[in-house]
């Protein structure tokens, strides 16, 4: 079985080395010129723990090269997956779909015998129609099933989410199209892994909808701490107070920032979007959506509310510019809405981020980048913890206190503790958790 994955981002690059892994042959294809030639020099263009050893073995072992040649790759592949990006669109929140259209023509010219097609890019539903109609006016003769398999991967583990899912989802109503399906999931079987296999209109909606209910789970814990903080309540033992209730789960009942990264956003204003065009909108999710925006700016009143009121003429040191932590993604990170707040109140900021850096300078050109933690801090006038990388989890807080020029910490991702630091000699501000008098 060899197959070709199309777009070698965050998706692309560890599907396809997986599926590699799991014995299948894997052309990766891209058309950055300049993220190919680093592949085939062994160098990992994006930050995700593990990938470097697995693609590295990979490659020795024949099973999984790196080529812009897209229609060389196609002609020789049984599957074709699209994993391009499918980003929001400019000034009305649709998925832009030009990437996925524009590689569905490419693929169709470079097809050769029979061919399953695969949307593994979060698409809108209907999308794998619309690419089954260009195929087919592109080339009429062409022999050619149409599958959705969404991926639920989390950057940061993704590899072990790709290898341990939870369940795969493929949508497609050929019986022989799932046969391919079937025997490229092949390990995943002897796992045991739930493989549901649906029309291709109810797998493209199944991602959208595991997406958006994630992004509201957040959303809904992230208004109680509000709610927290008014009441003297304390949200972790909130959280767990309703997390263990097997109904409700205890997973993503985090508090902090707002959600950000390079799916969640994009993706719940894309099924606002649709939900709305169909004309059975989504109202829960419309709100969602307005109230994590909001939140972003709120983050940055409540950090210049924990500066006595004003950031003007003060230095900030912030630590994490990423949406998470083990990754270098830095798309609609809540850094990006924060750190331009706090700059437009008169702050000066200087920021350090384990690997997000190379990417945010671009992005946040305005501040000072440091070499660690503690340089970052030195000679602040308050610490925020944007983003909860292991690196700042344990600080020395003797250290910290002597670096800054006052005990102010505004702990974003409550990673400390209110008493400890009380103890410490902080003045300290978490999120949705009272203040030890
Ligand atoms: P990405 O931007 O990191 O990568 C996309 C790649 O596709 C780029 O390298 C780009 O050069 C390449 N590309 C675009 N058009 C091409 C073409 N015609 N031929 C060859 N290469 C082409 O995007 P990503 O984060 O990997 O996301 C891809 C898709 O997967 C999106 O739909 C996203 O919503 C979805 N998804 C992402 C994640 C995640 O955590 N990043 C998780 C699940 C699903």
């Amino acid at each position: 079985m060899r197959i070709s994955m199309i777009g070698t981002g965050y998706v692309g690059l560890v599907s396809g080395t997986c599926f590699s892994e799991f014995g299948v042959e894997v052309i990766c294809v891209d058309k950055d010129a300049a993220k190919i030639d680093r592949l085939n020099q062994g160098e990992i263009p994006i930050f995700e723990p593990g990938l470097d050893a697995l693609v590295t073995s990979n490659v020795a072992a024949g099973r999984l090269s790196f080529t812009t040649d897209l229609a060389a790759a196609v002609a020789r592949s049984d599957a074709v997956f699209i994993a391009v990006g499918t980003p929001s669109r400019r000034g009305d929140g649709h998925a832009d779909l030009t990437y996925v259209y524009d590689a569905a023509r490419e693929i169709a010219a470079a097809m050769n015998g029979y061919t399953v097609v695969v949307t593994k890019s979060t698409v809108p539903v209907g999308t794998g129609r619309a690419v089954e109609r260009i195929i087919r006016e592109t080339r009429p003769d062409a022999d050619f099933d149409m599958v959705s398999n969404p991926e639920f991967l989390r950057e940061g583990s993704a590899i072990n989410d790709f290898m341990r899912p939870d369940r795969v989802v493929i949508g497609t109503e050929s019986e022989r199209a799932q046969q391919v399906m079937r025997q490229l999931y092949r390990v995943l079987y002897l796992i045991e892994t739930p493989i549901l296999f649906t029309s291709l209109e109810t797998s493209e909606l199944t991602k959208y909808a595991a997406n958006t209910f994630l992004a509201t789970k957040i959303t809904f814990i992230n208004e109680i701490a509000d709610l927290c903080e008014h009441v003297g309540a304390d949200v972790h033992d909130v959280a767990r107070g309703i997390g263990l209730d097997g109904r409700i789960g205890r997973k993503f009942l985090h508090p902090g920032p707002g959600y950000g990264g390079s799916c969640f956003p994009k993706d719940t204003l894309a099924l606002v979007t649709t939900a709305r065009d169909t004309g059975s909108p989504l109202r829960i999710v419309e709100t969602v959506v307005d109230i994590n925006a909001r939140r972003k700016r709120a983050m940055a009143d409540k950090i210049i509310a924990a500066c006595e009121g004003s950031v003007a003429g003060k230095t900030i040191a912030i630590l994490g510019l990423t949406f998470k932590p083990n990754t270098d993604d830095m798309r609609d990170s809540p850094s990006l809405d924060i750190v331009p707040a706090l700059l437009e109140a008169g702050a000066t900021v200087r920021a350090f981020d384990p690997e997000g850096m190379d990417e945010a300078r671009a992005l946040l050109p305005d501040i000072t980048y440091c070499d660690d933690a503690y340089e970052a801090m030195t000679g602040a006038d308050a610490l925020v913890v944007l983003t909860e990388w292991n690196a700042f989890r344990a600080l020395n807080l003797a250290r910290v206190k002597e670096a800054l020029n006052a005990p102010v910490m505004i702990d974003l991702r409550n990673v400390y503790t209110p008493a400890d630091m009380a103890a410490a000699g902080f003045r300290y501000t978490s999120v949705g958790r009272p203040t030890p008098s």
